[in-house]
């Protein structure tokens, strides 16, 4: 069923006082509209996205027409006003939206999360009129994603210490040089949002951010890394040589760039936090079934108690980082601070999504350790969401940067 955008923003508008009284503890308490949207993409996911993950994942495949058909219900471009050819809803359905796809496949869920939070939410932001037009339109479809190009070969947590450059050529463009490295979407993206120095002396605040369109004279791609999981989601280097960027492709204004990556990281976390969310609700899933039909010493496994700790360890740590997750994007959604809120969540959750994982191989024995079952890939696709967007490391040192700050 395809989610009405239309219907939805309505409801919104009605529901959205509502929320607070109704708490969020669960998708039953949410608005009609989470409701609806959180269905859809559950319909969608069982139906579309669960029977073909194993394939996308063997074969490294991109699963383009999944993507258009995520284009259609709406998912590709959440956040975007309609009047812009996006959904016009809020960042909880965003969340809610992304751990179903991810549920079903997690590929699919970095793909969309990345077009979402990456590339369309900071031009949303920091953009121009005519850049919206230009590239946010094509891209709520699912006929053309983007990509965000922040990490580079030297230097990835340390993002401030960006080498890539972009020098004015005098005649209204700017000349980018450098390598951008591990970019998700790099291979199919029409367009990305690229970091460079401008001004060196003035070192992370000498950052600039342009948005660089797909092809573009001198901009190559680099090999497509073959990857532990997410393996359906490329990930690739965006190499520039003497690539010429007119001035107008600028985001904000010269010198904006690591304020514009980082405030774009904090809402990226949100999708990246639902992300693992959804491969957590798989292995819970997948081991929840298995462990009601394995039989040992004459009875299902569920009956152990050993196993029923296990099941009850994943579902709390699970339902504990979803509750974290919806918060920060409440937070966001009410335009409240929510950088310590959102590393919280990215963090509680990546580390649920690997735990989850983990137990789930364990409570299917050696079928967990075949890719007969999904919860091989299921380990293998936590995994990342425990890197990107951040570490676990520097996820801990933004809370807690956060909390001495409360202090001083
Ligand atoms: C599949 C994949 C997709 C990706 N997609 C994108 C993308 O679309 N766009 C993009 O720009 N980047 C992307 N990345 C890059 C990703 O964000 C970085 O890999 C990540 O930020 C870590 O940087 P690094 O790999 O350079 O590790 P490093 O920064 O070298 O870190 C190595 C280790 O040191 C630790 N460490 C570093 N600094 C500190 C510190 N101050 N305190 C404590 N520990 C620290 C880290 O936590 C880590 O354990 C992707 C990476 C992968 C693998």
């Amino acid at each position: 069923m395809a989610f009405s955008s239309k219907k939805a923003t309505s409801l919104v508008i009605k529901n959205v006082f509502s929320q607070w009284t109704r708490g969020i503890a669960s998708i039953s308490t949410l608005s009609e509209t989470h409701q609806m949207l959180y269905k859809s993409c559950r319909d969608f996911a069982e139906n579309e996205l669960k029977p073909n993950a194993a394939k996308f994942d063997r074969e490294h495949l991109y699963p383009a027409e999944q993507i258009k058909q995520m284009g259609s219900l709406g998912v590709m471009a959440v956040e975007v006003p309609e009047d812009l050819g996006g959904t016009g809803l809020d960042y909880l359905a965003y969340a809610i939206a992304t751990e179903e796809i991810s549920r079903g496949c997690a590929s699919a869920g970095v793909i969309m999360s990345v077009n979402n939070s990456l590339y369309l939410g900071p031009i949303l932001k920091f953009g121009t009129q005519k850049q919206k037009e230009e590239y946010i339109t094509p891209f709520t479809t699912g006929e053309k994603v983007g990509c965000f190009a922040l990490s580079e070969p030297g230097n990835g947590s340390d993002a401030g210490a960006a080498s890539t450059v972009a020098k004015q050529s005098g005649n209204g463009t700017y000349i980018l040089n450098g390598t951008k490295s591990w970019i998700t979407n790099g291979y199919e993206s029409g367009a990305s949002v690229v970091f460079a120095t401008t001004d060196k002396s003035k070192k992370h605040k000498g950052i600039s951010a342009f948005i660089v369109p797909k092809p573009t004279n001198g901009l190559a791609l680099g090999k497509k890394e073959d990857k532990l999981g997410i393996r359906g989601s490329s990930t690739c280097s965006l190499i520039f040589e003497d690539c010429e960027v007119p001035e107008e492709n600028i985001l904000g204004k010269p010198g904006l760039g690591f304020k514009i990556a980082m405030m774009t990281l904090d809402s990226g976390r949100i999708g990246i936090a639902s992300q693992a969310l959804g491969i957590a609700q798989a292995a819970l899933e997948c081991a929840v079934e298995y462990a009601g039909k394995r039989t040992a010493f004459g009875a299902p496994i569920s009956k152990l108690q050993a196993i029923q700790h296990k099941i009850a360890d994943m579902a709390l740590k699970l339902e504990s980082a979803r509750l974290l997750t919806w918060r920060a994007a409440y937070l966001k959604d009410l335009k409240q601070p929510f950088s310590k809120e959102a590393a919280m969540a990215k963090l509680a959750a990546s580390e649920t999504a690997t735990f989850n994982a983990h137990q789930c191989i364990q409570i299917l024995g050696g079928m967990g350790y075949v890719s007969d079952m999904p919860a091989e890939r299921h380990y293998r696709d936590a995994r990342i969401t425990e890197i990107y967007e951040g570490t676990s490391e520097i996820q801990r040192l933004v809370i807690a940067a956060n909390i001495i700050k409360q202090y001083e």
